[in-house]
């Protein structure tokens, strides 16, 4: 695979600071918060005394603080009650969590750097930069590869950690981790966030170096293949839309033989979403236009009880009447009684070859109506699926960082990119 790396030197200016001696150097930065320190500190006339007082007052902080650190990521590693604990908090309304403007001033000037050299990217993928007082390395993009199930952020902590390595003081740098989806929570193995939080927790004690993480989409656990919604589908749509509350959900459910009921927060998350607005959706995704997915199917099904003449002619008459309402899909964002409405007037429009008996000619326009409707149902709730996972991994994601932000603000940042 190729892991492109370049270069870009910076004027060298040096500071006061940077003529100190190394060791002085870091122990200053250390102890400048302290004025207390900072009065001995002039005083004192070894450097040994500040070093091992420095030493010991960060292994102390250290122990506590990774603790603290590992707990945390230990919660978030047991997928199941953190999907809890994120349904549990959907009710409440919050915002992203974006980087300081600082930061994302420098992601935005990294990512014109590398859309420059190889143009704009929307699929998933990460690069990284390592910010030295003298020069900038910037590396990737790099993209997953599912079929070995490496994800892109695993490339970036393995170049990340070399380079780190490669150095004998790599104090004071800092590196920014750009990519496309915030690193995933769940997965086969470590996810990438917990994976780099750690990375990050051993840079800033190994090296002193910071980490700030931004992305443009949040991902949440496993972003698209997330199937908390899974059986939010029309029928509970309609019913969820009807009952006051989860206690006549139930029992309207209960009536049904092969429905069973969503959890309780589901349902609350739905109903709130159904009431909210009135819902606006196109009846065909951008993939599915590019994979030409065949619609209206289920309408040959009126083809089997014909003699064959009838059939031929019933068979080429389908596919004009099926082609015609392909572009029907197409169209801008309606609401479902839109919708409807538009495939009704369609089907009582259409001009059928004259071939076609009255007869048949009424028996399609009856098929067509109930195919169109299943398909606007279907698509339907499919957009309400996709919206309530999309809420659901923002609210993932925005939990997380507040989460990590309280145990990590000095040397690591988490959010999103405002491109
Ligand atoms: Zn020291
Ligand atoms: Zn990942």
């Amino acid at each position: 695979m190729d892991h492109p790396i370049f270069n870009r030197k910076r004027q060298l200016l040096l500071g006061h600071d940077d003529q100190l001696p190394f060791c002085r150097r870091k122990c200053l930065k250390d102890w400048s918060d302290s004025a207390a320190h900072l009065g001995r500190q002039m005083k004192s006339s070894g450097y040994t005394w500040l070093c091992e007082a420095c030493a010991n007052r960060r292994k102390i902080g250290d122990s506590n603080a990774t603790k603290g650190l590992l707990e945390l990521t230990r919660t978030w590693a047991d997928t199941e009650s953190s999907v809890q604990k994120v349904l549990e908090h959907l009710k409440t309304k919050q915002s992203d969590i974006f980087l300081d403007d600082l930061i994302n001033s420098k992601f935005l000037a990294f990512h014109k750097d590398i859309t420059d050299e190889y143009g704009m990217e929307d699929k998933q993928h990460s690069w990284a930069v390592i910010e030295k007082q003298e020069e900038i390395i910037m590396y990737g993009p790099y993209y997953p590869d599912y079929s070995s199930g490496e994800h892109s952020e695993d490339i970036i902590i393995k170049q990340t950690q070399e380079l780190l390595e490669a150095e004998d003081f790599p104090e004071d740098w800092t590196v920014y981790v750009f990519t496309m989806n915030s690193p995933c929570l769940s997965r086969n193995t470590d996810p990438c966030m917990l994976n780099l939080v750690h990375k990050a927790r051993d840079w800033w004690s190994m090296y002193a170096v910071k980490t700030h993480i931004g992305f443009v989409r949040s991902w949440g656990f496993k972003g698209n293949k997330e199937n908390l919604f899974k059986n939010v589908n029309y029928r509970q749509m309609e019913i969820i839309t009807h009952s006051v509350d989860y206690r006549s959900y139930i029992e309207s459910v209960d009536k049904i033989d092969d429905l069973s009921p969503l959890c309780e927060t589901v349902f609350s998350v739905a109903k709130d979403l159904l009431t909210a607005e009135q819902l606006k959706f196109p009846l065909i995704t951008t993939e599915e236009k590019q994979e030409q997915k065949t619609h209206f199917k289920s309408m040959n099904c009126m083809l089997e009880s014909k003699q064959e003449e009838e059939k031929k002619l019933l068979t080429k008459e389908l596919n004009v009447l099926v082609e015609a309402a392909d572009l029907l899909l197409s169209g801008e964002n309606q609401s479902l009684e839109e919708h409807m409405e538009k495939g009704k007037v369609f089907s009582l429009t259409y001009t059928f070859c004259s071939e076609v008996c009255e007869g048949l000619r009424e028996e399609m326009r009856v098929r067509f109506q109930q195919c169109w409707m299943e398909t606007v149902q279907d698509r339907c709730a499919e957009f309400v699926r996709e919206k309530l996972t999309a809420e659901f991994n923002q609210h993932t994601v925005q939990l997380f960082i507040e989460d990590i932000h309280r145990l990590t603000r000095s040397y690591l940042q988490i959010g999103k990119l405002k491109l």
